[in-house]
């Protein structure tokens, strides 16, 4: 409990200590011969001390001319109470709609917490090795880039970093979901937020704490309840409709019947006045507010979207707020890039064609102008060339998205990159018969041959495609810059239902609009990419889901729901608990105005009230908040 929630635990206690003797004075069960306005008197200390922040809520409200609040319902219901004699309805009224407000404030507390418990990965100290080998526990806050710190088995990875010593296995599944350890060794890099836990491991850290992989996730997921999903807002405008209509229906019940009686002198007993029926309509009214009040629905769709946020996380799946949760739920559309996401993106060499020079030496100006790149492609040369890069040997690098590069390498103009950016440069290419994604060399303007490299699909990338279809995702579609014979047999092997091949960046985009164009209605385009040049397309997308990107800002930042590790399942997954939520949203809504409906017409009948009303609201709130917990617990899917 924070303070806040303390300080009005404290004023419900002390109210209700108070209110009972008065209670009970003042149906008699206690004799007494108090004056009426000693008991009005003494009512108020303990309706002040429990409601006058409502009571200054609906004050401000209708100050602000936006008066048509629960706080302005729950005033005016029970000052009319109060003013009406029924001291006691009143106030236990302001009593319980508080025992309800703490009751949800500790809900919404404590599933905030939940969702970083969950994703246990806030580190809280690192072991910086101090000159004479000691150990030393300082606050990750503190260890600067390049530091080397030591993790022993059963702790957390503070900050990101390299193993420069040790071997291990890591427990990321805080991080991805994944509950399969991680084998690291020498040079490996390691993410805060996973657990050693088999060996010592020396790591050297590689960024500051507040960029690490833990804080970021962190900061994410704390921002993500910030974003407020279409159902909130349709909660909040609800609201301003759904309470004048109520106000002005409380009035008409207060004021018609009596006046249609007085008139009509219909069902006036004898021996009643009408000020007596008056009265009698006018709580009638009151209790119809009390029911009316929305706080079921007000409290329960934020929580169960934050559930649903939570329950996500913890699978490996960051949803950056309420509002893509939503989105996702509808999502009928899904695109993918190619390189990176459907595949590993770790090419192999498998062959070097038509080299004006040695293979080898080929290879090497190739690796040496990739050697700045993130590109997939770039990393996969580096690594096939498996030799040191010297850096001096290279300069004047540029890349050209959805092209190649052009650099300078030993002093020569060296190009590498597909087919057009060999037209682009004016040089004739060869042709190559090959299926594989063909990497066009020229040297000082002189086409020098090329390198053919293939890619693999990964693992689950069959099944990922079959288990949307399931979730139910109508079409999937595979975009890519690559060639079309390599896009064709990919696209088939998965099973994805088309392909568009050979698009620039910018094209992907295009094409990406035009797909948001064919859905009708309430159908929604997901783009799946790995962030390295697709940030665009993620960003143009009704939903942009970037894959594997631990460890990639720039998709991080681009995408609005990020998946921690390569595994294409997960976006099925992600589409599930989507639904699951969303399901829960509505049940919710459904329950609670159902349930408000019968309450609504057993008060207009008079057949309840104020208690029951009040009950009825309490309970309603307490189920609708437990079933949105259930958003958190998406184990079997
Ligand atoms: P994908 O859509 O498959 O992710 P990209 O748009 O990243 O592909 O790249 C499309 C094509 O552009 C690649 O298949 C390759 O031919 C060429 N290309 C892009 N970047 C590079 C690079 N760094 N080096 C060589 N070729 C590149
Ligand atoms: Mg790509």
């Amino acid at each position: 409990m924070n303070k806040k929630q303390k300080h009005l635990l404290i004023r419900i206690i002390v109210a209700a200590v108070c209110f009972v003797p008065l209670y009970l004075l003042s149906e008699g069960i206690i004799p007494n011969r108090l004056p009426h306005w000693v008991i009005w008197a003494l009512f108020l200390i303990p309706y002040l001390t429990v409601g006058y922040d409502i009571l200054k809520k609906a004050a401000l409200g209708v100050k602000n001319r936006r008066p048509f609040d629960e706080c302005f319902l729950m005033t005016v219901a029970t000052v009319a109470a109060i003013a009406l004699g029924e001291y006691g309805e009143g106030v236990a009224v302001m009593l319980l709609y508080q025992v309800g407000e703490l009751f949800q404030s500790i809900a919404v507390g404590k599933s905030r917490k939940n969702i970083s418990e969950l994703m246990d990965i806030r580190p809280d100290y690192a072991n910086v090795e101090a000159e004479d080998g000691t150990l030393e526990r300082v606050d990750p806050d503190e260890v600067e880039i390049g530091t080397v710190i030591v993790i022993e088995p059963g702790e957390k990875v503070p900050i990101d970093g390299v193993v420069i010593e040790g071997a291990s296995a890591l427990n990321t599944a805080a991080l991805t979901g994944e509950s399969k350890p991680r084998e690291v060794g020498t040079d490996d890099t390691v993410l805060s937020g996973s657990i050693n836990l088999s060996g010592v491991l020396k790591v050297k850290t590689t960024a500051a704490f507040e960029e690490s992989t833990a804080s970021k996730i962190l900061e994410l997921v704390e921002n993500a309840a910030s974003r407020k999903a279409k159902s909130e807002h349709f909660v909040a405008k609800f609201a301003r409709v759904y309470t004048p209509i109520v106000c002005g229906t409380a009035l008409a019940l207060a004021v018609l019947p009596p006046l249609f009686i007085l008139i009509t002198k219909i069902g006036m007993p004898e021996g009643i006045t009408f000020w007596q029926i008056l009265r009698d309509w006018v709580l009638r009214a009151c209790t119809f507010l009390v029911i009316s009040c929305p706080c079921a629905v007000v409290i329960s769709v934020p929580l169960s979207f934050f559930a649903g946020l939570g329950g996500a996380g913890s699978r490996g799946i960051l949803i950056k707020g309420a509002n893509y949760l939503e989105t996702l739920a509808e999502v009928k559309t899904v695109a993918f890039d190619k390189t990176g996401t459907i595949t590993k993106g770790s090419f192999a060499v498998t062959a070097v064609h038509h080299s004006i020079i040695d293979n080898e030496a080929l290879l090497a100006l190739a690796a040496h102008a990739e050697c700045r790149s993130s590109h997939p492609i770039s990393q996969s040369l580096t690594k096939a060339y498996g030799k040191p890069i010297d850096p001096t040997r290279v300069s004047d690098i540029r890349e050209i998205s959805g092209h190649g590069i052009m650099a300078t390498v030993d002093g020569k103009a060296v190009a590498v990159g597909n087919e057009r950016l060999m037209n682009r440069l004016g040089i004739p290419a060869l042709h190559c018969h090959h299926v594989g994604t063909i990497l066009h060399i020229a040297i000082d303007g002189v086409y020098a041959g090329h390198i053919v490299i293939a890619d693999e699909v990964k693992e689950h990338a069959k099944e990922a495609i079959a288990a949307l279809k399931k979730a139910g995702v109508r079409r999937t579609v595979m975009l890519t810059g690559d060639v079309e014979a390599v896009a064709k047999q990919v696209a088939e092997e998965i099973g994805i239902d088309e392909y568009r091949a050979e698009l620039l960046p910018q094209e992907k985009v295009a094409c990406v609009e035009t797909l948001i164009g064919e859905n009708a209605g309430k159908k929604r385009l997901a783009f799946v990419g790995d962030g390295i040049n697709d940030a665009p397309v993620l960003a143009r997308a009704d939903l942009g889901i970037a894959m594997g990107a631990l460890g990639s800002d720039a998709a991080i930042e681009a995408a609005d729901v990020v998946l921690m590790d390569d595994d294409p399942n997960k976006i099925a997954k992600a589409i599930r608990i989507a639904k699951k939520c969303m399901r829960i949203v509505k049940e919710n809504i459904g329950f609670a105005l159902i349930v408000k409906a019968v309450c609504l017409l057993l008060g207009a009948l008079g057949l309840a009230n104020m208690w029951i009303a009040i009950i009825a609201d309490v309970g309603v709130m307490i189920l609708a908040v437990l079933n949105a917990v259930r958003c958190l617990f998406v184990k079997h899917l």
